[in-house]
């Protein structure tokens, strides 16, 4: 009965008990011996090992030292309270502090006793000290029979002063692991243990804890970072094979007069070959009679919106209808007109829906979405209502579409019977480990490719000392006839935050930019939608010169003839954000500039990257993979739901070799004969299952 001991709660393991339980479930979420088994040491240090306090050179090891105690002394009172323990080897000696839990480590430092010490030291002024290092008395040290490699745990505060540091987790998940070694079955297909020649599962957590060598320890990870991966692709593309085995989808069969004749006749520019070759990729999908579900990425600028309006042609021509959906009145408005102009003189009947369309407008519109009289209606999230219903919706496209959540988009593809085709775009690139795990239900397209013409946006790094500079540039440009958009970090003046606020900065500029001369506007997310449009086709023809907004300006925004983007505190905006940002700017033929100001003083050194990764790339993949790394996956969009928030030893950034293997063979484990009721692959699918029970985010992907 292997699941039953792996599931005996935590508090039985000997060692453990009711207090120290409850503190392992509030602190790590253990609860079960299965939970401890899997809660992996971050690292190892070999014990065998012993420095001496002239060879500390780094405050990034964990050491172990072997000393004498020269000196004890508390500093300071209450709160501020620290013990100070001075010891000593032949080569020197070193400080060892204690801000908490004084009066219990307090009494045991005697003068002249021995310690092995092992914590990781810090350097402060100049001085090497070791915060709260673990202590253990030189003659009981000697006793003990250690495994060479000791293990590594992170333990809270909390747990340390009830006794749950390190070395007691420890000694527990060395109990732990003699009492159920027997009973961990594998959670693989014996194909996959073989080819890979992975560590059976009871090697591998046995060795994760207590390596033999360090061999051992990397083909413990290796083995477990494969598993962990392993369940991720299987999840998202069991997903995706459901899909395709019991969804059908709309057979498009014809291209047809209207998209022979937009493209003939009316096509403003010629098409780049990315963005040819995207519409080739769409076109098949919808021709395939399989639903298609794509994600088109492209870097801001690249000419989207182009492609899905070619694509949405193709849907009138097979009679279907489409709609369109964006995150904003803004781009909503921005799509329907630029949409209606290029279609010029063709037979094609466009609409319009957002928040602030008229009863009598929706009544209208809704009447020919029913009737079928409506080919392409463009919209907010005013679309997804149930009222709006469809004569026969066949392609559905959701521009940025991380700014949805996934059951609003869901609500939009279940107004069709036979599910439409979809097509969700984004701008925000997505690195290639990410979106196989965010994505790997949908194809992805990628238009990796500017049009002709674009010169790079020069990014430029600028501080306080540089303000007025970067408005004397401003001011040149906009007598050049180009405009500019500054954008603040927040609308009003902060007690809390320290930063420049669009309300209050607006005036200066003003002052800077006087009436009637130059004219000035601003956009911010407090306005009233009718306000924003206003606003929006002011700056678009060209009657504004300065748009003073807030990040409501990030997504979408096209106006060709604006070249300058000046970004205040930049260090408060993330890397996509700057991005995006910028992406407003460099879309026509003038030379373009992104301007980032930031306080060189209140810098932290990930700002300061930040900031130097916008300056040094135009490349929107790069940039993803540089925030990937800074951030973690966790903070970027999408990523609560895909389960890799619950990760416990693959990283997305350093295992992408990992990840493609093991997606590969989740591919093949699902298309083999039955796939996972194919009896060889038992034991994937009862973890699978349980997986599934037990992590809330691997039954949530859309
Ligand atoms: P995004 O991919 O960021 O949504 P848009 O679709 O808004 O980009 O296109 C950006 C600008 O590039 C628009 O002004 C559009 O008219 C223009 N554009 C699109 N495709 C081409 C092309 N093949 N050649 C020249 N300009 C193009
Ligand atoms: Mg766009």
């Amino acid at each position: 009965m292997q699941v039953d001991l792996l599931d005996t709660p935590i508090e039985y393991l000997k060692g453990i008990g009711p207090k120290r339980g409850k503190i392992l479930r509030d602190e790590l979420n253990i609860s079960t011996y299965y939970d401890l088994l899997h809660y992996f040491p971050f690292r190892h240090v070999d014990k065998s090992k012993f420095y001496k306090i002239n060879e500390i050179q780094s405050d990034n090891v964990y050491i172990q030292l072997k000393a004498k105690v020269i000196k004890t002394e508390t500093i300071g009172v209450g709160r501020k309270m620290r013990l100070v323990v001075t010891v000593e080897d032949d080569t020197g000696s070193i400080e060892l502090i204690w801000f908490a839990g004084i009066r219990w480590v307090k009494d045991k430092f005697k003068i002249n006793s021995e310690w092995v010490i092992f914590g990781k030291p810090t350097y402060f002024k100049g001085v090497y000290n070791i915060a709260h290092p673990e202590m253990e008395p030189v003659s009981e040290f000697s006793l003990i029979n250690i495994d060479p490699l000791q293990p590594i745990y992170y333990t809270s505060e909390k747990m340390k002063q009830h006794g749950l540091g390190t070395k007691q987790l420890a000694k527990l998940t060395k109990t732990l692991i003699d009492q159920v070694y027997a009973v961990i079955g594998e959670n693989l297909n014996k194909d996959i243990i073989n080819r890979y020649k992975f560590l059976s599962r009871r090697d591998s957590l046995k060795e994760i804890h207590y390596p033999k060598n360090e061999r051992n320890l990397d083909k413990a990870k290796e083995s477990l970072i494969f598993e962990e991966l392993f369940f991720l692709q299987l999840n998202i593309l069991s997903y995706k094979h459901q899909r395709s085995v019991s969804i059908k989808g709309f057979t498009f069969s014809v291209v047809g007069d209207n998209f022979n004749y937009f493209y003939s006749n009316l096509l403003p520019f010629k098409l780049t070959n990315a963005q040819k070759r995207v519409i080739k990729e769409i076109r098949a999908d919808m021709r395939s009679g399989k639903q298609m579900n794509r994600l088109l990425q492209g870097d801001v600028g690249s000419g989207k919106t182009l492609v899905a309006l070619m694509c949405m042609l193709i849907a009138v021509d097979n009679n279907f209808q489409s709609c369109l959906m964006a995150p904003t009145e803004i781009l909503a408005n921005q799509h329907y007109n630029t949409i209606s102009k290029m279609l010029g003189d063709m037979n094609i009947n466009v609409g319009l829906l957002t928040g602030s369309s008229t009863a009598s407008e929706r009544k209208k519109l809704h009447e020919e979405l029913q009737d079928g009289s409506l080919h392409i209606i463009i919209g907010t999230h005013a679309l997804i209502e149930d009222i709006v219903q469809f004569k026969n919706l066949g392609f559905v496209v959701i521009d940025e579409q991380h700014r949805f959540g996934v059951e609003q988009r869901a609500k939009l593809w279940k107004k069709s019977i036979t599910p439409p085709h979809v097509l969700v775009m984004t701008a925000t690139p997505i690195p290639r480990t990410l979106a196989m795990t965010l994505y790997g239900d949908l194809d992805v397209s990628v238009i990796d490719e500017l049009p002709p013409g674009r010169l790079p946006i020069k990014t430029i790094a600028a501080f306080e000392k540089d303000r007025q500079k970067v408005f004397r540039f401003v001011k040149k440009n906009i007598d050049e006839k180009r405009q500019a958009y500054i954008v603040y970090p927040i609308i009003e003046e902060s007690e809390t935050l320290d930063l420049r606020s669009l309300y209050e900065e607006f005036e200066n500029i003003k002052q800077i930019f006087p009436s009637p001369k130059y004219s000035i506007d601003m956009l911010h997310g407090k306005m009233k939608p009718a306000e924003k449009d206003e606003a929006m086709l002011k700056f678009k023809n060209g009657e504004t010169d300065i748009m003073v907004a807030t990040t409501v300006v990030e997504v979408g925004v096209d106006v060709p003839n604006a070249n300058i983007m000046v970004i205040e505190n930049a260090e408060r905006f993330g890397l996509s954000q700057l991005h995006q940002l910028r992406g407003r700017v460099g879309r026509g033929k003038y030379q373009s500039y992104c301007i980032l100001i930031s306080d060189y003083s209140k810098l932290s050194s990930e700002g300061r990257t930040r900031i130097q990764t916008m300056v040094n790339s135009n490349d929107g993949f790069e940039i993803a993979d540089v925030d990937l790394r800074l951030r973690g996956p966790g903070d970027l969009e999408g990523t609560a739901q895909s389960g890799i928030l619950e990760l416990k030893i693959a990283n997305l950034v350093r295992d992408e070799r990992m990840l493609v293997v093991a997606k590969n063979e989740a591919d093949r484990v699902l298309l083999y004969e039955n796939g996972l009721n194919n009896p060889e692959n038992i034991n994937i699918l009862k973890h699978f299952l349980l997986l599934k029970k037990k992590q809330k985010s691997f039954s949530q992907i859309s």
